[in-house]
């Protein structure tokens, strides 16, 4: 098994992501995300095994992460009640 990482490249403007189920790809493929309110803090999830990985670094604070929030970011967020969809 191997630990959760992170690569930076400086040709690639992505950020290579590796879980430890073994899943590689990068940080433009997460697409699930865990609000965690105790942390005050959003984690990416792994597509593959579903697990966050706070190893990939976390959002916070939330109502930070929903002031800037796009996409799957901002779908996670309304799912959570911190940010209305379509919303002002
Ligand atoms: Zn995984």
């Amino acid at each position: 098994m191997s630990e959760p990482s992170v690569a930076r490249s400086l040709d690639h403007p992505n950020v290579q992501l590796q879980c430890r189920c073994s899943w590689s790809g990068l940080d433009a493929d997460i697409t699930d995300w865990d609000v965690q309110p105790k942390r005050d803090r959003v984690v990416r999830k792994c597509p593959d095994c579903g697990e966050p990985v706070p190893e990939w670094g976390t959002l916070r604070p939330i109502d930070g992460a929903s002031r800037i929030a796009r996409g799957s970011l901002a779908d996670a967020l309304a799912e959570a009640g911190y940010l209305e969809r379509n919303g002002v």
